[in-house]
């Protein structure tokens, strides 16, 4: 396909902009990832209507990201149509204990927001760097909350380009999943609904959270946050360091120091090297505790 001439009939046609080879680690918090051919940044939820109506036409595959602090973007790059939800869908209004945003809003605006507005239950979301779609679809959380505790419902595009809204019971939360996963699904705008809380409360137990989560995780390297879920009864991070994985290393990729579940890029980490030391880990925990870990983090692209 020529992805020039595709990019100048799409850009027609939206009013957000369409790159062509764009390098998705200028869209991933690991900082790690070949380009995606074509790359929009949709201005509303119309033009991600119009992109993927367009992505159909031309039997282009279409895939959607958030602030990608989950992802590990392959080598080799994205296929086809990368969508971006972020700055053209954040906006965040108030009523009551009820917020709406836009899916691309961050999780930290809607905890912001909601300390503003005197709205507990929204804590967890403080120190989260992702997008509200991106938190949806892996129903994020911390120590004292998730998504599923504080969401009422989202306005997605599913598999047939439409409008529908999907109600906190339809979407099957669990810990880290949610029934949107690996489904052809973009969430476009949120509901959540808190409880009155003083801002005060909130501001100071926000505060203590944070400060306890900068001591806990690496700073300064970039990562994608917990790479393993927690197995049942257990951490992963626990596991791994008990495995003495700790400082492992594959060319620029690294097992925190600080933290046995995050992965540190050094400067020039590759996916390969990622995956690489992933499985190492796995090996490794596999062997001295007969325990299989399960990604958390989410794999797109091609070697
Ligand atoms: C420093 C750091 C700390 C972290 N701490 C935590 C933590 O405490 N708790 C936690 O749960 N996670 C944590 N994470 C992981 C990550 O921030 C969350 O999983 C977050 O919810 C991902 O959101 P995102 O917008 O970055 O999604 P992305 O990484 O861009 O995407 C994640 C998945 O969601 C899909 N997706 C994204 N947006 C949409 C959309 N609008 N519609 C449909 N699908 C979409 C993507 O296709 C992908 O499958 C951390 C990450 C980092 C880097």
């Amino acid at each position: 396909m020529n992805y020039t001439s595709l990019a100048g009939e799409l850009q027609s046609l939206v009013k957000g902009t369409v790159l062509v080879n764009e390098p998705m680690k200028k869209h991933t918090t690991w900082r790690i990832g070949g380009n995606a051919d074509l790359f929009v940044h949709p201005a509303d939820k119309e033009d991600v209507r119009q992109a993927i109506e367009f992505a159909r036409s031309k039997q282009m595959p279409c895939t959607v990201i958030g602030n990608g602090s989950n992802l590990l973007v392959r080598d080799g790059g994205i296929r086809g149509m990368v969508l971006k939800v972020g700055r053209g869908l954040a906006g965040i209004s108030i009523e009551g204990t009820t917020i709406k945003a836009g899916a691309g809003a961050m999780l930290p605006e809607l905890a912001a927001a909601a300390r503003q507005a005197g709205i507990g239950g929204f804590e967890f979301a403080a120190g989260i760097p992702g997008s509200l779609g991106g938190a949806i679809m892996m129903n994020a959380g911390a120590l004292n909350g998730c998504v599923a505790d504080v969401l009422v419902s989202v306005e997605a595009l599913n598999e047939d380009n439409q409008y529908v809204t999907f109600y906190k019971e339809d979407l099957d939360f669990s810990y880290r999943f949610s029934s949107l996963q690996d489904k052809a699904i973009i969430c476009l705008e949120t509901s959540w609904r808190g409880f009155p809380k003083s801002s005060e409360t909130i501001k100071e137990e926000t505060r203590e959270y944070l400060s306890k989560r900068k001591l806990a995780q690496p700073q300064g390297y970039p990562t994608a946050g917990s790479v393993f879920k927690n197995p049942p009864g257990d951490y992963a991070g626990r596991l791994i360091e008990a495995c003495a994985c700790k400082g492992m290393r594959v060319g620029d990729a690294e097992v925190s120091q600080k933290h046995a579940n995050w992965i540190i890029n050094l400067g020039n980490a590759t996916a390969r090297d990622v995956l690489t030391l992933i499985e190492k880990i796995k090996k490794q925990v596999q062997e001295r505790f007969n325990i299989t870990l399960h990604l958390e983090i989410r794999v797109l692209g091609e070697d």
